[in-house]
């Protein structure tokens, strides 16, 4: 894995926008120095890059994001002089947080120690299963899907949370991400006991399902030994509605109950378990305004090191059911009208970007950015 886990800025109206932050700011001045820490943040998203390490993953995820739909093998760059010819050449073109995605990058760690020296931001996307190097210098965002057991056999094909944290007990660079699901609510309790044991922040993540998955229940497919071993069309991990409140009750309890261990937004937790389509849907089924949206200046490459075009980092989602991560708050990089409609409304986003920035910015080695405000402002 793991695709999901990014955020990178949408655009805007930059004016429009700024122009009613300005009034916001004018009735509430005590909000301006957020303002501006949030400001800093959304710089260092203003140009990032995603780069899939692998096309090879050890799991076996119920509905994976990768492996599922428009899957295209690639032969893979295995010349580390390549890799790390191709991730200075990023550099020079100015990225300013890297992704690296894959399948699973652990399973090529030397192509991640290439970039080590290279970008001031990076975030690692991974299932945890393998240690990665402590001399890559980024965060390492390690997906977990369960807290016992059978239910991480049944998500994932094996049980490999414990793992996770015997590989990163203590480790500054990591964060673990609970994927939230119908069936695995009443095991998190038990990961946010772990995290908090072993010294790593936890936050959440929202099962979201593939196309291709829902094709499958839909059309009544038989069960198979890959990504579609469990699932019935009367059983699934989705979320009803009424899972959606669960889970959202879920998180405000665990916020509530583990304030030093759980990194997490109310407001974010509100806005994503809400029972509507989270994103706005085009005629083509699309959400044209995702956050995750692979546009303009945002560059995708696959493990060949050759630019590919996905609809985002997680293609195979369906956008109309789509609660992932990495749309949710890159979308939220930008406010919208809800955002700024009241001061109440924009503190909110405000705690939304600060909790942004400590799920995805790991500072060790990353110098101040010191892009231009209109670079960075709307886009932001
Ligand atoms: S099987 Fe799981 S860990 Fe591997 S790429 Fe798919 S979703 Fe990610
Ligand atoms: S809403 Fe659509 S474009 Fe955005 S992350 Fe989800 S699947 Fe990708």
């Amino acid at each position: 894995m793991d695709r999901h886990q990014t955020t990178h800025s949408a655009s805007g109206d930059p004016r429009l926008v700024l122009r009613r932050i300005r009034a916001l700011l004018d009735e509430a001045p005590h909000l301006a120095p957020r303002y501006e820490a949030a400001k800093k943040v959304i710089r260092i998203f203003r140009k990032p890059a995603f780069y899939e390490v692998t096309q090879r993953c050890n799991l076996k995820c119920e509905g994976c994001y990768y492996f599922e739909g428009n899957f295209q093998p690639v032969t893979e760059q295995s010349s580390i002089a390549a890799w790390e010819a191709f991730f200075a050449a990023e550099k020079e073109r100015g990225v300013s947080m890297a992704y690296f995605v894959g399948a699973e990058p652990s399973l090529e760690q030397e192509r991640l120690v290439a970039a080590s020296r290279t970008f001031a931001y990076g975030n690692v996307g991974t299932n945890g299963t393998v240690k990665i190097d402590p001399v890559v210098p980024y965060r390492i965002a390690i997906s977990m899907w369960a807290g016992d057991d059978d239910t991480d056999r049944k998500l994932r094909g094996a049980s490999v949370f414990r793992k996770a944290f015997r590989n990163y007990r203590g480790d500054p660079r990591v964060l673990v991400y609970f994927t939230l699901s119908r069936w695995n609510l009443g095991t998190v309790r038990t990961i946010a006991e772990m995290c908090r044991d072993n010294g790593l922040p936890l936050t959440f993540n929202l099962y979201s399902p593939t196309l291709t998955y829902l094709a499958k229940l839909r059309e009544g497919e038989a069960n198979d030994d890959q990504f579609f071993r469990v699932s019935r069309p009367d059983d699934t991990p989705m979320f009803s509605d009424d899972d959606l409140l669960a889970a959202r009750r879920t998180v405000l309890d665990l916020m509530d109950e583990f304030p030093d261990t759980v990194v997490y937004s109310k407001a974010y937790n509100e806005w994503s378990t809400r029972p509507a389509p989270l994103h706005e849907i085009d005629e083509n089924g699309v959400a044209p305004r995702c956050g995750s949206r692979i546009t303009g200046h945002m560059n995708y490459y696959g493990s060949d090191l050759k630019l590919a075009h996905p609809k985002c980092c997680t293609p195979d989602l369906d956008c109309s059911q789509c609660r992932i991560m990495s749309g949710g708050w890159s979308t939220k990089l930008q406010p919208d009208a809800t955002d700024l409609a009241s001061a109440a409304d924009f503190s909110n986003w405000l705690d939304i970007l600060e909790a942004l920035e400590h799920i995805f910015v790991y500072e060790k080695t990353a110098p101040a950015v010191n892009a231009p405000v209109a670079d960075a402002v709307f886009a932001l």
